[in-house]
């Protein structure tokens, strides 16, 4: 695949510049003490640094604090509206030797390379995060077992096909590994267990041997066991 680098970089700080602009436009009428005259300037302000709260300063994509949010909201509407959803966590192989061999700027140049490919691989209506230094959080709302199995399988494909350019014009490859979890609709699941599912697939996907995409077995029920817990509790228990 052939994609300019010169695209990926900077996403951060341009962000920042954005912001820094818009609180220089908050103007207070050059009173003292400051009072704000220019409410929808403030307002402008406040959304800029709540975008700039959720997003990433490396590469621009949404952060683990705003993966976090949006998975709570869907599993809200897979319990709700009763709507499939699917979780995807990547993990790039063998990362630290990318830093080792290449130096800390080559490696985030790998990162900002995974970032684009993953969002430019996804629908609008997913999320794609940075779920931490060289791990990535997918979301796919609406999404069943084999719709996102096929998504992960093609991602991982693509990732490993990615050329990535360095600053001296050495070309370089990475690979990932990925772990998934799909729900069925109307289950009930917190975010934390979902998050536990797909992470247990990663780590055995990278005890197989990296480089590949593995997901967690589906459960039978679409009863959590925090559900089951609740329901033992009150009924088995012999509790009135
Ligand atoms: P594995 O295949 O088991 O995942 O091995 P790995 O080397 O990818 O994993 P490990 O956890 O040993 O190393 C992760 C490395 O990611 C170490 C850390 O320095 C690097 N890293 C984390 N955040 C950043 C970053 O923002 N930029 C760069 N360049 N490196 C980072
Ligand atoms: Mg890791
Ligand atoms: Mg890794």
């Amino acid at each position: 695949m052939d994609r300019p680098n010169h695209l990926l970089a900077g996403l951060g700080e341009l962000q920042l510049d954005e912001a820094l602009r818009l609180l220089r436009h908050a103007d207070c009428g050059g009173l003292y003490p400051p009072v704000v005259t220019d409410i929808p300037g403030l307002q402008a302000v406040i959304d800029g640094l709540c975008e700039l709260s959720s997003r990433d300063g490396l590469t621009g994509i949404p952060n683990q604090r705003h993966f976090r949010m949006v998975l709570e909201r869907e599993l809200d509407r897979v319990a709700r509206i009763g709507e499939p959803l699917a979780l995807l966590l990547f993990d790039i192989d063998h990362f630290k030797q990318v830093n080792d061999r290449y130096g800390h700027p080559a490696g985030d140049r790998v990162l900002k390379a995974v970032a684009w490919l993953l969002e430019a691989g996804v629908r609008p209506m997913d999320t794609v995060a940075r779920y931490g230094g060289e791990e990535w959080a997918v979301v796919l709302p609406s999404s069943l077992a084999a719709h996102a199995e096929g998504a992960a399988e093609r991602l991982r494909r693509e990732i490993e096909d990615m050329p990535v350019f360095l600053e001296d014009g050495t070309q370089i490859s990475i690979t990932v590994s990925c772990g998934g979890a799909a729900i069925a609709p109307w289950t009930g699941i917190s975010p934390e267990e979902l998050i536990s599912r797909a992470d247990q697939a990663l780590y055995a996907a990278k005890q197989a041997g990296r480089n590949r995409a593995f997901f967690a077995p589906r459960p039978d029920s679409s009863v959590s066991p925090a559900e089951r817990d609740a329901l033992f509790d009150s009924e088995g228990s012999g509790r009135p």
